[in-house]
């Protein structure tokens, strides 16, 4: 297949081209301010099977399907509390993801069997317009192929999909640069089942109490069920294993420099980067800016994937604000071997 690579700013001309690859049912790569999303029409069950077809992605799990505003809420959802429309006033368009129940209209291959579906409004202009052109919500899961780290630059989008899609649109780096915040709003209290570009502190001040899931933290139990389905795949693994060090950064760089090998991979903050000469080091960022971190941790763990190192350590932030979400991501990589110094 060809794939039509569109860069912003785009013409008028090219707006309506990405939005009729939507329209017609193809696959495009869309930029949004969390990470690059593989998008089609969500009510087109055949494109979203596609979806799942070019990522390789389990069938059980579901999409996030994207809207321009809130005001397209009710199409898709029903049952919509008032704390879902203070949510999206506060934080749309953001890098949050609500959970609620489906209209019909909204089809099963969509939301992998499930009666709830997600659902955002991405804050990246192209996508806006593109999803406003289209007439129509666009699913879009991460535009990684399943198992590797999500892309956050337009290059990632082409390592992984060019060829098997119809169109990506380079509307430059993620801004956020980790995935969006989902959070449950059909139980009580409201339930934290990833965690993202939006900090759980940021949901509290809004909702109160907010219940975490257990998967955000931990490793499940093998047959344990996590209510995001999602989150039970061991995503974004470089190819070497991972180990997390968590704790003071001046004392898990320390452990870091006695325990590693030679030849082993380094992720580790910006100040303590000298200290693993001869060692392939990604700089995670400084480790008091947590953005700057999101920012970088998926391009950390896929620059390991060209790379031969037999192990990677990785220093990790402590989980207020978005620590959370990027400790989870590392975490997760490292299937949740972590060590407390
Ligand atoms: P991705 O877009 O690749 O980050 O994946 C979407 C994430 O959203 C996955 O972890 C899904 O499990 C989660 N998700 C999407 N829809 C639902 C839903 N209706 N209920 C629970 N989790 C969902
Ligand atoms: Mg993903």
């Amino acid at each position: 297949m060809n794939t039509k690579l569109f860069t912003a700013p785009l013409s008028d001309a090219e707006y309506d081209a990405a939005a009729e690859i939507i329209r017609s049912g193809g696959l495009l790569g869309i930029p949004t301010e969390t990470v690059y999303g593989l998008g089609a029409d969500a009510l087109n069950e055949t494109a979203c099977r596609q979806i799942y077809e070019a990522k390789g992605r389990p069938q059980d799990n579901p999409l996030i399907i994207h809207i321009p505003d809130e005001s397209w809420l009710p199409r898709y959802c029903r049952d919509i509390p008032p704390a879902a429309y203070a949510l999206a006033r506060a934080f749309w368009p953001g890098p949050l993801t609500m959970i609620l129940p489906k209209q019909e209209i909204v089809p099963l291959r969509t939301t992998g069997g499930l009666p709830t579906v997600g659902v955002r409004c991405p804050n990246h202009p192209v996508t806006l317009e593109i999803i406003r052109r289209a007439g129509v919500p666009i699913a879009a899961p991460s535009g990684n192929t399943s198992g590797r780290p999500s892309p956050t630059t337009a290059g990632h989008m082409v390592e992984d999909m060019w060829g098997k899609i119809d169109g990506i649109v380079d509307g430059g780096p993620c801004g956020v640069g980790v995935e969006s915040t989902i959070i449950d709003l059909t139980c009580t209290p409201p339930r934290l089942l990833r965690p993202g570009g939006l900090p759980l502190e940021a949901l509290e001040e809004i909702l109160g109490e907010v219940a975490v899931d257990k998967a955000v933290v931990s490793k499940l139990a093998d047959g344990e069920r996590p209510k995001a389905p999602g989150m039970k795949y061991r995503h974004y693994a470089p190819k070497a294993p991972v180990t997390v060090v968590t704790g003071d950064p001046v004392q898990s760089a320390a452990y870091i420099q006695d325990h590693l090998t030679p030849g082993a991979g380094v992720i580790c903050f910006h100040e303590f980067t000298g200290l693993f000469d001869g060692h392939i080091v990604h700089d995670l960022g400084h480790a008091l800016d947590k953005a700057e971190q999101a920012r970088h941790v998926f391009d950390a763990l896929r620059a390991f994937d060209e790379t031969n190192v037999p192990e990677i350590w990785a220093q990790c932030p402590d989980s207020g604000g978005l620590g959370l979400a990027v400790g989870n991501r590392l975490k997760k990589a490292a299937g949740f071997h972590v060590i407390e110094v």
